[in-house]
């Protein structure tokens, strides 16, 4: 066994095996992977293995698509078969929702040119005779959708993984992972003890308790799982050809051949958690006694769709552990806190997604940074909030409606309230619909009736009207809003402005009172963050950022070492936030303040620590409404007197609370870009229309690759679109994101966020496009149908940004 590798492996799962094999196809041959029993024996020997392209997330759907070519040419290269069956699958829509979602994932596929497309019935009745298509609304087909062999998937990637000179030990449990004064660390196993720069936990089942090797707690929990495989069948044996796989989402289940007969498989209702305090450690090939009945209601939707299923016997169960995350993604990434430790923990589609994430983990690892945004699957994404009892709500939660659609705006109310600030009674009094964000509750409208429940679904919804009440309000008037979602640091010390200079792209500011914006750059020049920043003092600085990115941000600072004597700390907990927007924004906050916030005194983009209501507030001049407006922020204890004097002295201007669907509506009338849609590390800053705020006369953090990157033409441009009012009006829908855009029937980009416009009476949304310009005709597909659009020239509202210096 080596002694020293440049990663070791810890788990010989599927995951674990694809880790190691893309580690040594891009180039890091000197890699060990260590298993403590045979290679599968976690979830992995048990699966039913089935693969899909399709996803709601454009990304994921393109690493699943990934996956699902890589099963052949990987055969090729290792003479080790996959089992590949690729019979495709057909996808149906009972409902008008379902409809819209694979209708809006069809238009996606031809986008990106994916393998996914609507089928007649008729077609459909000829690919699978077995189905009873009454009641269906539409048929999607995914030629290349099937299932694998789950061990010779496995073993594939591990004999491709030693044919680079990777070493595999089986029969070697880790023990301990214990890390250096030098950073490195020490694996230890039975056998031998393994200095390594990366450990990579792929440990399945196991990956809480490998992670407690190093100190780590990660927000998974394992559960039951079961499927059925039926004896041979007359009808399947006499079909002649194998059966597509049927994914019936509305009807809780997935069928596909195995052998002779039909393998069902559900995610009940009524679920099972297991192994709450820790999966045991001598759990190997096991498997849980059969438990049908749970599952009931299920089978009776399969049979009714497939009557055949009903009349065959049951050859086995599968009843089998596996372990979720608190949304059902993959938790993926190094930890922010602990050099050299990468985590690929929670998988639940783990064929379908084996290839892209051993790809993504691999180039994570060596090239610092993977191609694709994987912020949705960053284990960054969870932190200390995310408790034993949250997570094991959320599970509960995504196990029982693990084939619901995931609506666009969708926030579910399982294993919350996780945080609460000190407003958050007085909130929900007033009427607020509430969503989850990096654990906190926040609002996201205000109802006339206080504990209202928004509803669901692609088109418009309960919320739209209300929110057009208060976005008409803040830019006739005014508006509250609660920001005290944005991430905040404080950087104080005589090195404060150097370190700031040393991290962001854009100059510090050099006068007390001033502010900037900066981009954050990444490892490959896209755009990691942006930033607020302001000096308050001297030596002393507040950042402002995505309060979601908070612990993903963690990585780039500290990638720039703190000068001694200076500091940088979070003040997310300790500090909340206002922003008072709108034309008398300016005097209802005079009424609570003797600091002149007359233009000539306090002008845009600056900032002051004022007394407002007799609580020393930091006031700046800005507001991402791009409206007249001040962002308020106070020590948390004082959150609720803030509020009341700012609702009392609103409430004189008949301005009231805005929640942050307004702020969303309000951003994209104006054309501001926001964190995790228009910014991405994918995007770089001429693409994001953010290279001015790049100051390449001076180093900053990734400074190379943002020049690198500046030396090539944009591939695409951000740019705002008008929706045709007729269209979205026969639609009774806006676009929300994701949506693809064509132009002459060529995909050119895809909608990034979208929104009504209340005050400029435009339905608008924000995306990426290339080879078009402003002006030009294009198409949205708004629910995956073409709605007329097009590009403007400039923002509708405030397009000189007037009111905002006013
Ligand atoms: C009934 C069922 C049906 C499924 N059907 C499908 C499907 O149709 N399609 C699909 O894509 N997915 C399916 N899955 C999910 C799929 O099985 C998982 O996503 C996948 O197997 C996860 O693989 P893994 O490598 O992350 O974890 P695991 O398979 O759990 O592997 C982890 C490995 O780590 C090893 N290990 C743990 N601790 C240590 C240690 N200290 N030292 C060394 N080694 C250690 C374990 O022995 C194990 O071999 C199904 C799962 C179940 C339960």
């Amino acid at each position: 066994m080596r002694t020293e590798a440049q990663a070791v492996v810890i788990g010989g799962g599927v995951i674990g095996c694809s880790i190691l094999y893309h580690l040594a196809k891009l180039g890091w041959t000197d890699v060990v992977l260590l298993e403590r029993d045979e290679l599968t024996s976690g979830s992995t020997w048990h699966a039913a293995a089935n693969i899909h392209g399709l996803h709601d997330s454009t990304n994921i759907s393109r690493i699943q698509h990934y996956t699902m070519n890589l099963y052949n040419s990987l055969e090729e290269e290792t003479g080790q078969s996959c089992g590949v069956f690729q019979p495709g699958s057909l996808y149906l829509a009972q409902t008008e929702q379902r409809e819209h979602q694979l209708k809006l994932q069809a238009a996606k596929a031809k986008l990106y040119g994916m393998n996914f497309y609507e089928i007649s019935i008729e077609e459909a009745q000829k690919l699978h005779p077995l189905v009873n298509f009454d009641g269906i609304r539409c048929v999607m087909y995914e030629p290349d959708g099937g299932n694998v062999d789950p061990s010779g998937v496995t073993n594939a990637y591990a004999v491709g993984a030693r044919q680079r000179g990777a070493e595999i030990h089986r029969f070697t449990p880790v023990t301990a992972t214990e890390q250096q004064a030098d950073g490195t660390w020490i694996v230890k196993t039975p056998k031998g003890d393994i200095r390594t720069p990366w450990v990579v936990n792929a440990a399945g089942l196991w990956g809480r308790e490998v992670a407690a090797l190093a100190g780590i707690e990660l927000p998974l929990q394992p559960t039951e799982h079961q499927y059925f495989v039926t004896e041979t069948m007359s009808d399947v044996e006499g079909h002649g050809t194998r059966l597509p796989s049927v994914a019936d989402r509305d009807g809780e289940y997935y069928l596909r051949q195995e052998g002779q007969g039909l393998l069902v498989g559900a995610y009940e209702k009524d679920m099972r958690f297991w192994a709450e305090d820790g999966t045991p450690l001598d759990f190997a090939h096991d498997l849980f006694p059969d438990d049908l009945d749970r599952i009931e209601e299920n089978m009776m939707n399969a049979i009714e769709r497939l009557p055949a299923v009903g009349e065959a016997g049951i050859k086995r169960v599968i009843n089998g552990p596996m372990i979720w995350s608190p949304d059902s993604n993959v938790l993926m990434g190094p930890v922010p806190e602990v050099d050299g430790y990468f985590c690929c923990n929670g998988i639940i589609p783990g064929f379908s997604q084996s290839g892209g994430m051993g790809l993504m983990a691999a180039q994570w690892i060596i090239e610092g940074e993977t191609e694709y945004d994987m912020f949705a699957w960053d284990l960054a994404r969870f932190d200390g909030w995310a408790t034993k009892d949250f997570t094991k709500a959320r599970v509960q939660d995504q196990y029982a409606h693990r084939f619901a659609i995931h609506f666009p705006n969708e926030e579910r109310s399982a294993g919350r309230p996780a945080r609460t600030r000190p407003v958050y009674e007085t909130q929900k009094a007033m009427g607020a619909v509430f969503g989850l964000n990096a654990g906190w509750e926040h609002p996201l409208w205000f109802s006339d009736t206080p504990g209202a429940v928004e509803t669901n679904g692609f088109t418009r919804q309960n919320w739209w009207g209300p929110v057009g009440e208060e976005c008409k309000m803040l830019r006739d008037r005014a508006g509250i809003i609660d920001i005290s979602n944005f991430a905040k640091y404080i950087c104080k010390g005589p090195g404060a402005s150097d370190w700031l200079n040393a991290v962001f792209a854009n100059t510090m500011p050099k006068t007390v009172g001033r502010s900037c914006l900066t981009p954050l750059i990444s490892k490959r020049g896209g755009i990691a963050g942006d930033f607020t920043v302001t000096r308050v003092a001297e030596d002393e600085f507040w950042i402002i950022g995505s309060g979601l990115a908070e612990r993903y941000h963690k990585r780039f600072f500290k990638q720039v070492p703190l000068p001694e004597g200076t500091t940088f700390t979070s003040m997310t907990d300790a500090i909340c936030g206002f922003n008072i927007a709108g034309p008398k924004s300016r005097e209802i906050l005079q009424r609570l303040t003797n600091t002149s916030l007359a233009t000539e005194d306090f002008p845009f983009m600056r900032s002051a620590r004022i007394e407002l209501a007799g609580i020393e507030v930091l006031a700046l001049r800005v507001s991402f409404t791009g409206d007249l407006g001040w962002e308020v922020h106070c020590p948390t204890e004082h959150q609720s007197r803030l509020y009341t004097a700012l609702l009392e002295a609103g409430a004189e201007f008949d301005a009231g609370p805005v929640g942050s669907r307004s702020l969303m509506s309000l951003r994209v009338e104006k054309g501001y870009g926001s964190w995790s849609r228009e910014y991405s590390p994918e995007y770089w800053p001429h693409e994001v229309g953010l290279e001015r705020l790049c100051k390449f006369e001076k180093e900053f953090l990734n400074k190379g690759a943002a020049q690198k990157v500046l030396q090539n033409p944009a591939r695409e441009q951000l740019v705002m679109l008008h929706l045709d009012a007729e269209d979205v009006a026969t639609s009774n829908a806006d676009a929300t994101g994701g949506e693809p855009i064509f132009k002459d029937g060529q995909g050119i980009g895809r909608v990034t966020s979208g929104a009504y416009g209340y005050s400029v009476g435009m339905s608008l949304a924000l995306g990426y496009v290339k080879n078009a310009q402003s002006g030009d005709a294009v198409e949205v597909m708004v629910l995956g149908r073409p709605h007329k659009a097009v590009i403007l020239h400039e923002p509708p509202f405030d397009p000189l940004g007037r009111v905002l210096r006013e």
